[in-house]
C-alpha cells in the first residue's frame, strides 16, 4: 500500500524547510531537461514538485530520494523554485517516518556512524588523525595561520589519504604554519543534511563550531568542496563566520604570492571537472583551472558541460552512500566525456567526484586510459 503523508504536514515542512517556493511552480518542465537523470534514466522533478505542491506526494518512493543536489535546475527554474530545498524537505519527511527505500537504506547506516564517531564510513574517531603519521603535521594551535580540515574521506579513504597527504606537503613546501583538529573534527554535515537528516547535521555543526571556537579558529582550509560550502553558507544560520577557502583558491593564492614554486614539468594533456559544490554553488571556476595553467608543460583541454554546465558526478545530496546500478552512473558519462576530448589526466577538486570516477574507472575498465587526480596531486609533482 502507498503511503501518502497527509495533505498539510508535507505543505508545512515543506514551507518551514524553506521550500514554499515551489508553489511559482508552472509546469515548463524546463527542470527536467537539465536534469543528468535524464540522460541515464527517465526522472521527472517537475512532477514531484507538482505533487509536494498538492501535498501528494509518496514518501516511500524512491524517486525522492534521486536529486543530487547538483544545482543545475535551479539555476534555470524561469519561476525562481526552491527545487533543491523542496526536494530535501521531502527527505526530511521520510526520515522522520523511517521510510528508506532499499537502495537508499545506507544512509541509515552512516547517519548511525556520524552519531557514533563523526564520520560516515564507519572508522573510529581516534583514527581520524592516522593519515597525518610521518607528514610534519602538527595539532591546530590558536594563532596558527590555518586550520586543514581534511574532512571525512580525505582522513579515512585509503585512495583519499594520498590527497590528504599530497596538500599537507604542499603546505608544508610553501611554508604554511598550519594544523589539524585530528579526532577532536567531526564530518561536517553537509551530506546528511541534504538526506533530510536535519538533527543528525546540527548535531555536528554544533559541535564543530564549540571545537573551533574552544581552539581559537578563525581561517579554514578545506579539501572538500562540501565542508567549503556548509561552513560558509550553512554554518552562519548558527551565528558564526569563520573565514573559509577551499584548497584549489589557496594554490593559487599560494602560487602568486611567490610562496609556492612550480619548478617541474607535467607534459600531459589534462582536463579539469567542475564539482557541483564548489562551481554552480559556490562559483568557484577560475582559480583552479588558473593554477593548472601555471604548470609548465600541461595541456588544459575543456570538456562539453563544463562550468555552470558541469556534469554532476552522481555523489552529492546524500547519493555517495546510496546505490546506483550501473548504466545509471553519471559518472562513467563525465569519464567517457573526458576520453572523449583526448585528456589522458582527469583532474578535479573533491572527495566525492574522485570516488565515483575511480569507481567508474574500474567498471569501465579504462584503468589503462586515463588517470584521476586530486588537483593537489598534480601540484605535489611539479614543487
Ligand atoms: S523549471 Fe521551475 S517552473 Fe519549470 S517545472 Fe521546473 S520547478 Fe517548475
Ligand atoms: S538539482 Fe540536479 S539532480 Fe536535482 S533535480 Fe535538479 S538537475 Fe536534477
Amino acid at each position: 500500500m502507498e503511503i501518502v503523508a497527509p495533505f498539510k504536514e508535507i505543505i508545512d515542512v515543506i514551507k518551514e524547510s524553506g521550500g514554499d517556493a515551489f508553489k511559482l511552480c508552472y509546469q515548463c518542465g524546463l527542470c527536467d531537461t537539465v536534469c543528468p537523470w535524464n540522460r541515464v534514466r527517465t526522472f521527472s522533478m517537475r512532477k514531484i514538485v507538482r505533487q509536494a505542491t498538492f501535498g501528494l506526494t509518496e514518501i516511500e518512493n524512491e524517486e525522492i530520494w534521486r536529486c543530487t543536489t547538483c544545482g543545475k535546475c535551479p539555476q534555470r527554474c524561469p519561476r525562481g523554485v526552491k527545487i533543491i530545498e523542496c526536494g530535501v524537505s521531502l527527505r526530511r519527511i521520510a526520515t522522520e517516518y523511517g521510510v528508506f527505500p532499499t537502495p537508499v537504506r545506507p544512509v541509515r547506516t552512516a547517519s548511525a556512524s556520524l552519531i557514533g564517531e563523526g564520520n560516515p564510513i564507519g572508522e573510529e574517531r581516534e583514527n581520524r588523525a592516522d593519515w597525518a603519521k610521518g607528514l610534519s603535521v602538527k595539532t591546530f594551535t590558536e594563532g596558527m595561520e590555518v586550520l586543514y580540515f581534511p574532512g571525512c574521506y580525505l582522513s579515512y579513504d585509503s585512495r583519499l589519504k594520498k590527497v590528504a597527504a599530497a596538500t599537507a606537503n604542499i603546505l608544508n613546501r610553501a611554508g604554511v604554519d598550519f594544523g589539524i583538529l585530528g579526532s577532536k573534527e567531526n564530518c561536517c554535515g553537509e551530506s546528511i543534511r541534504k538526506t533530510g537528516d536535519e538533527e543528525c547535521f546540527k548535531r555536528l555543526a554544533r559541535e564543530n563550531i564549540k571545537t573551533f571556537i574552544e581552539n581559537g579558529v578563525q581561517k579554514i582550509l578545506v579539501s572538500s568542496p562540501h565542508c567549503y560550502h556548509t561552513f560558509k553558507n550553512e554554518y552562519p544560520e548558527f551565528k558564526v563566520n569563520f573565514e573559509v577557502v577551499h584548497i584549489s583558491q589557496y594554490i593559487f593564492e599560494l602560487i602568486n604570492e611567490g610562496r609556492l614554486e612550480l619548478n617541474k614539468e607535467y607534459g600531459k594533456k589534462v582536463t579539469y571537472h567542475d564539482p557541483c559544490y564548489l562551481g554552480r554553488h559556490n562559483g568557484i571556476y577560475d582559480e583552479p583551472r588558473e593554477a593548472l595553467k601555471k604548470i609548465p608543460g600541461l595541456e588544459l583541454i575543456e570538456m562539453p558541460d563544463s562550468r555552470v554546465d558541469s556534469l554532476c558526478c552522481g555523489g552529492g545530496g546524500g547519493r555517495i552512500w546510496m546505490e546506483t546500478p550501473k548504466g545509471e552512473r553519471f559518472s562513467d558519462l563525465r569519464l567517457e566525456q573526458a576520453m572523449e576530448v583526448g585528456a589522458e589526466v582527469l583532474v578535479t577538486s573533491c572527495p566525492y567526484c574522485i570516488t565515483n570516477f575511480e569507481d567508474s574507472r574500474l567498471t569501465l575498465d579504462v584503468v589503462e586510459n586515463i588517470e584521476v587526480k586530486d588537483i593537489t596531486e598534480i601540484m605535489q609533482e611539479v614543487i
